[in-house]
């Protein structure tokens, strides 16, 4: 099968720290994959430089057969919006959003209004539990339906591939081992791709494959 996402020999520099120096990778379409690794080893510039959000200064990022290194920005912004949702350690809500409105948001950036956005949100909150959250603003929510909206948000779009960096890193074991499960199930369901930075190791355990980085590096990819 082919990749879903390649990496070749990608480069990125801070000012004087280069931070990752030559990773190259390929996932495949339904796979969840952990990127593991001590802290300041470059998992999250990593997972920002595959997720379009940043660019490479050096190398080439595939995507769904799309070079988007060589997409100008608002093409990018499109090409992300389309295709690929992101879920964080913290969950990016917009505080003074409600949980629907904030699921509503990838739509509303896709040109759609709120007539046409709410019933898919509604769906997809229904979907995660929070069928009785839709007016609740982020703050009046737990960590653990703070990230079930994210994870509504993510899915918006009917994205092919999410990325989450740390996203049960604010939880306790039992919420975090639940919305590990969530990404199974989707996976499962729906055919999403995950790539997932993590320190938890459960959830690495479960996953199909482990990357491993270290200083700038992939230095262990091993395969269940
Ligand atoms: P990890 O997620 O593995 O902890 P990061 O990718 O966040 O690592 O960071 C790797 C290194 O790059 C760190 O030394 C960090 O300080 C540096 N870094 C990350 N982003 C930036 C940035 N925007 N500007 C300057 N340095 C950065
Ligand atoms: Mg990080």
């Amino acid at each position: 099968m082919e990749d879903i996402i390649s990496a070749n020999q990608v480069f990125k520099t801070f000012g004087s720290i280069s931070v990752l120096k030559g990773v190259s990778l390929g996932i495949k379409k339904g796979e969840v994959v952990s990127i593991v690794g001590p802290s300041g080893a470059g998992k999250s510039t990593l997972l920002q430089i595959l997720g379009t959000l940043d660019r490479a200064d050096k190398g080439d990022v595939i995507i769904l057969k799309t070079p988007v290194s060589s997409l100008k920005d608002k093409k990018l912004s499109e090409f992300r919006n389309q295709n690929i949702g992101f879920i964080f350690q913290f969950h990016h809500l917009m505080p003074e959003f409600t949980a629907l409105e904030n699921v509503c948001m990838p739509a509303f950036i896709a040109g759609l209004n709120k007539n046409e956005a709410a019933p898919r949100a509604k769906l997809l909150l229904d979907k995660l539990g929070l069928a009785e959250r839709l007016d609740h603003k982020p703050t009046a929510l737990s960590g653990g339906e703070q990230q079930r909206v994210a994870v509504a948000r993510a899915l918006m779009n009917n994205p092919e591939i999410i990325f989450a960096d740390e996203p049960s890193g604010n939880l306790d074991t039992k919420t975090a081992t639940e919305l590990h499960q969530l990404f199974f199930k989707l996976r499962d369901e729906l055919g999403i791709t995950f790539v997932i930075v993590t320190h938890n190791e459960l959830l690495a355990q479960m996953s199909d494959r482990v990357l491993m980085m270290k200083d700038g590096l992939l230095i262990a990819n091993q395969d269940k």
